[in-house]
């Protein structure tokens, strides 16, 4: 089933939204991207003269309920945006009779599901020394729990509608256990969810060649699993950040206080043989920004990567570089983008991510697909303003690097099996 072909007329959708959006300490909401990004579907089934139920988390609570989490807070954006008076239930769990009062193109927001250690399935205020055996029996008893809080939420609704990118790679109640209570007929993405998976796709499995990736960042341990994956599938893969230090360091090189992550030699060296034997081209920058503290305004220079001075460390990719990346990504068909080449946070050391967004907005120009996304890349793209030159800007941090890691997610599983 999908959103579009779906007959919402007199109908109850529980449609799960990620509305958990940054908030000031006065709870003034900071940026709405994800409230706007959850628009069109909102919009769909009441324009059709649906009823909505609207469920979605807010923050980590860890005890239930934590009023500093409330959505109450965004009500009123949400009621705005939506053009409808939006009623709130205080209790997710305890909606039933508004959700069943709810009229055609009405619309009810639950209470934070997190409210409820059920919705994420984990046991919560076990004692710090609880024995094995307790800490199973809490978790056996939560996961059971569980699948009872997701058919009371499925009570409410006869259809599921999953709008949660950001939150697909979680097998939570509303994001996947809920999913068992509709049939196929009754169960779908959400546009924004269809969009996120299609880019994916688009990416990883109709991939258009040459396929050239630009991995950056500070770490390459927690880029690991992704990279791996990628080596069986890019044409061309682009190291930048400061991980390119641990791949320099493993080569002999002098990367001065550089980043680097010493046990992780070997693992840089692994990846350097392996994009041999699978006919990736790997790039490292050849030459860099270097400063003599972390700091916008410390003294800076390029030099060579392999000769970084002892008391100066790397901080954004050379000239050089940003030539030898932007050839490369510029004769590309399909780019997948994340992670910064430098601190783009300073203005000084800047250069080398606006260069790699640039020469991506040129090939996307030209005709290539473009996929951006997973943390700082978009606040990247979005601090040079080049967020509408690219193909598709992904909202799912985890969710999105969990998909490059080619991974199923169990939100987009719950509705697809
Ligand atoms: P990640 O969350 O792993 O994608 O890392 C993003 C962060 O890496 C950003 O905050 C960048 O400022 C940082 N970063 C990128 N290049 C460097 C570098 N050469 N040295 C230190 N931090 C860097």
């Amino acid at each position: 089933m999908t959103i579009e072909n779906y007959n919402f007329k007199g109908h109850r959708a529980f449609v799960r939204v990620d509305f958990n959006v940054p908030m000031d300490d006065d709870f003034n909401i900071t940026d709405d991207t994800r409230i706007r990004a959850a628009m069109p579907t909102l919009r769909h089934i009441i324009a059709q003269g649906g009823r909505l139920i609207i469920a979605s988390h807010m923050g980590r609570p860890k005890k239930n309920p934590d009023p500093k989490y409330s959505l109450k807070y965004i009500l009123p954006r949400v009621s705005e945006l939506l053009g409808v008076e939006v009623k709130f239930a205080d209790d997710c769990n305890k909606a039933d009779e508004l959700c069943a009062s709810l009229k055609d193109g009405e619309a009810v927001l639950l209470e934070n599901l997190r409210f409820y250690a059920e919705e994420e399935g984990k046991p919560r205020g076990l004692a710090e020394d609880a024995s094995d055996d307790e800490k199973a029996a809490a978790k056996k008893a939560i996961k059971a729990a569980q699948k009872e809080f997701a058919k009371h939420l499925a009570s409410y609704a006869d259809c599921y509608v999953n709008d949660a990118f950001g939150t697909a790679h979680r097998k939570h109640a509303s994001t996947a256990v809920i999913a068992d209570s509709f049939d196929k007929d009754n169960k779908m993405f959400g546009f924004l969810m269809d969009k996120e998976v299609k880019a994916v796709e688009t990416v990883m499995s109709k991939t258009v060649r040459p396929f050239t990736a630009i991995m950056g960042g500070s770490k390459v341990s927690t880029k690991i699993d992704i990279i791996e994956n990628l080596l069986t599938k890019v044409d061309n893969l682009i190291i930048g950040g400061a991980m390119t230090y641990t791949f320099i360091k493993a080569q002999g090189g002098m990367i001065g206080n550089s980043l680097c992550e010493e046990d992780k030699l070997d693992l840089a060296i692994d990846i350097m043989k392996k994009a041999e034997q699978n006919n990736v081209k790997l790039y490292l920058a050849v030459d860099n920004v270097i400063a003599d503290k972390f700091d916008n305004d410390a003294h800076r220079q390029t030099v060579e990567i392999h000769n970084i001075p002892s008391g100066w460390l790397g901080m954004d990719i050379g000239e050089m570089s940003e030539r030898i990346f932007a050839d490369v990504i510029k004769k590309s068909k399909t780019i997948l983008w994340n992670g910064p080449a430098g601190v783009f946070e300073m203005e000084n050391f800047a250069h080398g991510s606006k260069a790699i967004a640039q020469a991506i907005a040129d090939a996307t120009a030209m005709g290539a697909y473009s996929l951006v996304g997973g943390g700082d890349s978009v606040a990247c793209i979005n601090k040079f303003g080049l967020a509408d030159k690219v193909s598709y800007v992904s909202t799912g941090g985890g969710a999105l690097l969990e998909a490059i890691e080619g991974k199923v997610l169990p939100g987009i599983a719950a509705i697809n099996e």
